[in-house]
């Protein structure tokens, strides 16, 4: 069913604690854990607890559960200090965006200048 933990799921796992993650932030709906190959010296992931595979679909069945993830993200900076220099949030969407975990998650990344375009 829609939402449900996946068994072949990375991060479903992380959510049950299947898998040892260093989590820096947990709300009623998500969960925030330092990514395993930072791209930055500030890299988070903020995932739902729910399963969906990408943030398009999550937000379809669950707009107040992906609003929490941009919070937990946003709160995820504060904790980081990296708010008042500026950070990205990067939302990887489909094999040829790079997204390797179908499961939603939001990239959190600062703590060095930023580019744009990304690669
Ligand atoms: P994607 O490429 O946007 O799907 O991002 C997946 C991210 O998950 C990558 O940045 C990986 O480094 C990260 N990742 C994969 N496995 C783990 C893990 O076990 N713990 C934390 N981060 C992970």
């Amino acid at each position: 069913m829609a939402g449900e933990p996946q068994s072949d799921c990375l991060f479903c796992k992380i959510v049950t604690g299947d898998i040892p993650a260093t989590i820096v932030r947990e709300s009623e709906t998500t969960v925030a854990f330092r990514d395993i190959n930072p791209q930055a010296p500030t890299h988070v992931l903020v995932i739902p607890k729910v399963h969906y595979p990408d943030a398009a679909s999550l937000a379809a069945a669950e707009p107040q559960i992906a609003a929490d993830v941009l919070r937990e993200a946003g709160l995820v900076a504060a904790d980081e200090k990296i708010d008042e220099s500026g950070y990205r949030i990067v939302l990887n969407t489909g094999s040829g965006a790079g997204q390797t975990v179908f499961h939603t998650h939001a990239h959190v990344l600062g703590g060095r200048g930023m580019t744009w375009p990304p690669g």
